[in-house]
């Protein structure tokens, strides 16, 4: 545990897939402490944090747990902390929600959906037999969700050992994901929605398979904008940084050069999976193939969603993409 901040403690546990780790945060709040994020659940991630509690704690309970948003490693281990110290998570409503859709497979988020949804948009059905790893994915990382939350939504504010924070919504990434600001402190609990060397994953997903994330997050930084330009960023990966108006800038410049990409290459009809060669140089594995072509949609949702490009669907319903071009 490391002080990154008064009264902020930094935790490292680890994932067991190629991110590596996941950064949680500790905040002294009075009686108690606050956890904001879960770690997922592995054996690891569980002894790391029974030390936590008998080390480094003195002896004061978690009275509070915060949760940024669903993802297996941030509400990973919310059940058992819950369940430990007699909580309800403080989370938005669509976290919540989308929780519990994950864990139980409903409402287009099970198996069958993903892989409709990505041979729609062309990819090989010899490549989707070996895109199975959301079949059981969630609930490994996240065995069992609380019955109950305390909603949190944007622009609330509480008081945290004596500082006020502020909740920053910010969409794209996942529906509602909550980052905190203290603004006496100077320091932005950023979630995944501001990485310091990874871009954010924004994906469609079968839920919402028209749905514009990239338009979403990219509408989402503005609240970033308008924090102190020397704020401590303490983002879910990577290490704290200072320079969020420059992160923010980076992220739009890295999303626009891959919009631009796509329309040039989009002189031809095409679908999101014979475009990622155009969006990714490295190879994937099964796992990262699902995001790149998470990424790959979105791009091509916010072009179409814009008129830059044209949708079509063959007579197997395999969408295409191809550029609208004024014909003079
Ligand atoms: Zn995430």
């Amino acid at each position: 545990m490391k002080e990154v901040a008064p009264g902020i403690y930094w935790v490292r546990m680890p994932l067991p897939f190629a991110l590596e780790h996941i950064n949680l945060w500790l905040l002294a709040d009075g009686e108690g402490w606050t956890v904001v994020d879960c770690g997922y659940a592995t054996a690891p991630t569980r002894a790391a944090w029974e030390r936590i509690f008998a080390q480094h704690l003195a002896a004061r309970p978690v009275t509070r747990l915060i949760v940024t948003h669903c993802h297996p490693d941030h509400i990973g281990l919310c059940g058992w902390l819950c369940e430990k110290f007699g909580l309800m998570p403080w989370t938005t409503q669509s976290e919540y929600l989308l929780a519990h859709a994950y864990y139980h497979r409903i409402g287009g988020a099970d198996h069958a959906a993903l892989v409709a949804l990505h041979e729609r948009h062309g990819l090989a059905r010899g490549k989707l037999a070996a895109v199975n790893w959301r079949e059981d994915h969630y609930r490994r990382g996240v065995p069992a969700l609380p019955g109950a939350f305390r909603r949190i939504a944007h622009g609330d504010k509480f008081e945290i050992g004596g500082n006020s924070w502020q909740v920053i919504v910010g969409h794209g990434h996942s529906p509602e994901h909550a980052a905190l600001h203290c603004e006496a402190l100077g320091v932005l609990i950023s979630g995944d929605m501001l990485l310091p060397r990874i871009s954010t994953n924004v994906s469609v997903w079968p839920m919402e398979p028209e749905g514009d994330p990239l338009g979403e997050f990219l509408a989402s930084l503005k609240h970033f904008m308008v924090l102190d330009a020397g704020t401590l960023a303490l983002p879910s990966h990577g290490l704290p940084f200072r320079g969020i108006h420059e992160r923010v800038a980076e992220l739009k410049r890295h999303h626009q050069s891959r919009l631009d990409r796509l329309v040039a290459v989009c002189e031809r009809p095409a679908t999101a999976a014979e475009l990622l060669p155009h969006l990714f140089k490295r190879k994937f594995d099964d796992y990262q193939l699902v995001f790149a072509m998470g990424e790959a949609m979105a791009h091509l949702n916010y072009l179409m969603h814009r008129g830059a490009l044209k949708r079509t669907a063959d007579p197997d319903g395999i969408y295409r993409f191809v550029r609208r071009v004024a014909i003079a």
